[in-house]
């Protein structure tokens, strides 16, 4: 009987013949029930988050405050006694914000709350001046007939609503992404959007953009979406509006970052890993709470409670470098260690704040699929259902199935989650404890019974 724990047809018909396996995998399942409410009562997800936030802080990749965080990182798995931490060389991009300010001069002059997407080229000293020329989304800018645009700034104001899994910022975040290089080619001076944000404030969001090659970089920044709402309203009097956008921004050489990885030794499958892992870079603008120091505390704070009862596979925790640049760090993980990949055997990213979990998946070799089933059961009574087989695993792990590498994720509840994100408000405060608890219990489940599993962890199959 290869699966963790026997069905229970099964364990009646042939307990006599397999007493030995079913009673180290009964074990297996009490002590992961024992974590689970362990991790109930445990603080220490919180305080890692906690002192990432407060000792260290705002950590863009490539800041000095990126290399207080690598050093943090490593610092605090030993502190925490892991049994062997590393890091590994990224190159990362090192960019900083400097000044934003924009203001409305014509028709009714007023100020606006701005940010710069991130890798924004600088205004001209004073600001760059231009009228505004309204789109909904990028889809409608490409059809623009490039004569309405050039010598204008472009204005995007792709909306999103609230939604538990986040559903609409994969549309809007298209304007922030590649709105600059699509308004570029079309003549423009300048991009400003309505933030990709689901607030009702006026904490502009920033994020990542990328300039095509060969496309002219203008400046791109992102209001408010309390002063995007005024810009519809001031749009319907049909008078022109001229708008001024100074943005201090300041490309730098590129820097030396690190992948920070700590790891519990596996007693007896030493060279087969479960993977957990978040990401340390954060944006400028907040503390990273929930992007992504949540997911550092949650995954570390899972490992370290594993620890007592001593996994068969080792636990890896990957706190991976300049995910907001575009999966930097992650990218050089994947190449770097290519020909280690097969020991992997499931791999998670948790990187969606601090809320409640309220489901699991998995992207796993259909063979293994009576595991999953033991997590979820262990999951049960933490109110997470049991959702499908076609897990994306977070944003970093989301490259490694093409590999091979079987993954999982763990949905929490997005609803407010893009109220906060890329904003000065990602502080601490907006964690729920007891909620993210209710995370390390989880995370601590799945990656302790996959690390005890009795059965082969197989790879997925590569297409
Ligand atoms: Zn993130
Ligand atoms: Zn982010």
């Amino acid at each position: 009987m290869k699966s963790f724990l026997l069905p229970v047809a099964l364990l009646v018909s042939s307990t006599l013949a397999t007493p030995a396996i079913a009673t180290s995998n009964a074990s297996s399942l009490n002590n992961a029930e024992q974590l689970r409410e362990q991790a109930l009562r445990s603080h220490l997800g919180y305080d890692i988050v906690e002192s990432l936030t407060v000792e260290v802080g705002p950590r863009l990749a490539g800041t000095p405050a990126d290399a207080v965080a690598v050093a943090w990182a490593e610092a605090k798995f030993a502190e925490l006694g892991f049994d062997k931490i590393y890091k590994q060389p990224v190159t990362v991009r090192h960019w900083e914000r400097g000044h934003a300010n924009a203001s409305i001069l014509a028709p009714f002059p007023q100020p606006l709350a701005i940010t710069a997407l991130g890798d924004s080229v600088a205004t001209p000293q004073g600001g760059i001046t231009g009228e505004l020329v309204f789109f909904d989304s990028v889809a409608e800018l490409e059809a623009a007939d490039p004569k309405t645009v050039k010598g204008k700034i472009v204005y995007i104001d792709a909306r999103m609503h609230q939604h538990r899994e986040g559903k609409e910022y994969s549309l809007a975040v298209a304007g922030r992404s590649i709105g600059s290089s699509v308004a570029s080619k079309k003549g423009a001076i300048a991009l400003m959007i309505r933030s990709v944000g689901t607030d009702k404030s006026r904490m502009p969001h920033t994020g990542n953009m990328r300039y095509q090659d060969g496309v002219k970089k203008i400046p791109a920044g992102a209001i408010s979406t309390s002063d995007a709402m005024m810009l519809m309203a001031m749009k319907k009097r049909g008078k022109a509006i001229t708008v001024n956008m100074d943005l201090g921004t300041t490309a730098y050489k590129p820097k030396t970052s690190y992948n920070v990885i700590g790891e519990i030794t596996g007693s007896t499958l030493p060279d087969e890993y479960i993977l957990i892992g978040a990401h340390l870079d954060s944006w400028d603008e907040g503390t990273g709470a929930l992007d992504d120091g949540a997911g550092v505390g949650i995954t570390m704070a899972a490992a370290k409670l594993i620890q007592q009862y001593k996994p068969k596979r080792t636990i890896r925790v990957v706190l991976f470098a300049n995910e907001e640049g575009g999966l930097v760090g992650a990218k050089e993980y994947r190449d770097a260690n290519e020909a280690e990949l097969h020991k992997i055997k499931l791999a998670g990213e948790s990187d969606f704040g601090a809320r409640s979990i309220w489901r699991f998946d998995s992207q796993v070799h259909p063979d293994n699929l009576d595991v999953m089933a033991q997590v979820a059961k262990v999951l049960k009574p933490l109110s997470i259902n049991h959702g499908d087989n076609k897990a994306g695993g977070g944003p970093d792990v989301s490259i490694l199935p093409a590999k091979g590498v079987p993954v999982f994720s763990l949905r929490q509840d997005g609803t407010d989650y893009f109220d906060y994100h890329h904003t000065a408000n990602d502080t601490l405060d907006k964690i729920n404890p007891e909620e993210l608890r209710q995370n390390v219990a989880a995370w601590a489940v799945v990656a302790y019974i996959t690390a005890q599993a009795e059965e082969e962890l197989l790879p997925l199959a590569v297409k």
